[in-house]
């Protein structure tokens, strides 16, 4: 019996590894010296945290001084939430589709006042409302994720901006997910800070950065040595670090060809409207590579383990979420609480194939065809 290879198409969870990223962690786990060291190993080591800190940086349009290096996009997200706070922001408001990472970090934020931004029905954030959340004497931290993980709709972050800034406010930008996906130009966007991850685009998992811009006063989080300008406290993890740095090279350079994953995941989204699903977010401008999709009567959970079954690797909305089994908490705010137990997130990526996408289509309607048959029998 011959066994169908697999299908990933779940790179929002975790993106896999680039070849790149893995001769870089390779290569970086076979040289001794901790980057702190003023002998040649501890100088080699260095390089490689610096080179990788100057990859980094390029990916997003920065100069490597503006890079701290975390344990991933969790931290960066908690560093600069925690960072603002410390520098005396009263206020948070947080749009309603913020992953729990920053979502969790605001409700934990000493106490303070946290304002929900709401999202319209295409999952992008309306603004009408941040003038006024933002009005009086007490300074605001706005987190808006750039693109968001479940359905891949890109958030209007520079508009968001000036009207942050008009108000001496400061943004916080989760770039987690549309790092690698599309181009991204931290000044342009304004943010002050922006958070990334590593194994989202290809790198190690347990590896991500927080860039900050010079209005952002980035606080010490972990205290112990000076590693990271006294910023964050530890060793460095050099082998994940320059796995992340050829990552974002990688990344960088195949941004291109990125966009090739939007023709295929648009056909797979006809195939699922033209089977009388719904495809969350279309109106929006997306990430070319994520599909959030809903089938009224067929669970997140049935549609996830019929397609594993077909060798197909999908995720029900974000992967923390889908360990808990809940309704996406995203399309709940897109005003489409009917469809929340039923949406489904298909994300290609860096090693993807147009068969890729079509082998997924076909299992995914083979299934809801076997799921409508058996709804008629009971019926
Ligand atoms: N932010 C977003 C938008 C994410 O999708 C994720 C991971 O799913 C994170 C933050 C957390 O990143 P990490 O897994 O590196 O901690």
């Amino acid at each position: 019996m011959t066994s169908k290879p697999a299908i990933y198409l779940d790179y929002n969870a975790t993106a896999p590894i680039r070849p790149e990223a893995r001769e870089a962690v390779l290569r970086a786990f076979e040289q001794a010296g901790n980057p702190s060291s003023v002998h040649a190993a501890g100088r080699a080591a260095r390089d490689v945290v610096e080179t990788a800190r100057r990859q980094v940086g390029e990916l997003v349009g920065v100069v490597a001084g503006s890079v701290t290096f975390v344990s991933g996009g969790t931290e960066a997200n908690a560093l600069a939430i925690e960072s603002a706070v410390a520098s005396g922001v009263k206020r948070l408001v947080v749009s309603a589709i913020e992953h729990d990472a920053v979502a969790e970090t605001a409700a934990a934020a000493s106490g303070l006042p946290v304002a929900v931004l709401p999202v319209d029905t295409q999952g992008v954030a309306d603004l009408s409302s941040l003038p006024e959340m933002l009005a009086g004497e007490d300074r605001t931290l706005v987190c808006l994720m750039l693109a968001n993980n479940e359905t891949g709709v890109i958030q209007p972050v520079a508009e968001a901006s000036a009207i942050v800034r008009a108000a001496d406010g400061l943004l916080h930008v989760d770039a987690v997910q549309a790092a690698g996906k599309i181009a991204i130009d931290f000044s342009a966007l304004g943010a002050d800070t922006l958070a990334l991850s590593a194994h989202k685009i290809g790198g190690p998992q347990g590896v991500g950065a927080l860039v900050a811009g010079t209005r952002a006063n980035v606080v010490r989080r972990q205290h112990g040595g000076g590693q990271e300008r006294g910023r964050r406290a530890g060793t460095e993890n050099v082998a994940g670090i320059s796995g992340f740095g050829a990552a974002a090279a990688a990344a960088l350079r195949d941004l291109p060809q990125a966009a090739d994953q939007g023709i295929w995941r648009d056909a797979l989204a006809q195939r699922v409207r033209d089977a009388g699903g719904v495809v969350l977010g279309e109106g929006a401008g997306r990430l070319p590579q994520t599909l959030c999709l809903a089938a009224e009567g067929f669970a997140s959970q049935v549609q996830v383990m019929n397609l594993d079954l077909a060798g197909v690797m999908v995720s029900a909305g974000s992967a923390c979420s889908s360990g808990k089994v809940k309704a996406s908490r995203v399309v709940e705010a897109m005003g489409r609480s009917d469809l929340a137990p039923f949406a489904l997130r298909v994300s290609g990526g860096w090693a993807s194939t147009e068969a890729d996408w079509i082998v997924c289509g076909d299992a995914w309607l083979a299934a809801w065809k076997r799921i409508g048959a058996r709804r008629r029998e009971v019926a």
